[in-house]
């Protein structure tokens, strides 16, 4: 078999402590970092960056038993490894076939590099984006 189909590549991830193990099958939907205040809180960081995939396309292969939902708002749940903390998918109501992924949880690469920044109007300032990316805001 060929390895040029990168559409349809299964790359795996998993949490920092290895408990929760998944894959996905590309082709992914789309990638943007995130600079919504849920993320920054939730992450602990500046921005996230997600990469949505149909759930179809995704599996929990280990540690689903530790993996911990939060409903962070009324359309949206989180879901992190209880063992070691890790935030690792997000679902919102508003597109129930598609489950977000953060890409920094990946072993490999995926099929698409990160298309724009989003929730951007609530960026912190004390990081600065050098690329060329769009910049959305969303209400
Ligand atoms: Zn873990
Ligand atoms: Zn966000």
């Amino acid at each position: 078999m060929s390895d040029s189909h990168v559409s349809d590549r299964t790359v795996p991830g998993a949490c920092l402590c290895g408990t929760v193990k998944f894959e996905v099958t590309l082709p992914s939907k789309l990638c943007v970092h995130c600079h919504c205040s849920m993320c920054r809180r939730n992450h602990g960081a500046a921005f996230v960056t997600w990469f949505g995939v149909a759930k179809a396309n995704f599996r929990v292969t280990s540690g689903e038993a530790d993996l911990t939902r939060h409903q962070s708002s009324e359309t949206g749940n989180r879901f992190f490894c209880s063992r070691c903390g890790t935030s690792l998918f997000c679902e919102l109501a508003r597109d129930p076939d598609t489950i977000d992924v953060t890409l920094a949880s990946m072993l490999g690469p995926i099929d698409l590099a990160p298309q724009a920044h989003v929730y951007f109007d609530t960026h912190v300032d004390w990081v600065r984006t050098f690329d060329d990316l769009p910049k959305m805001n969303f209400p």
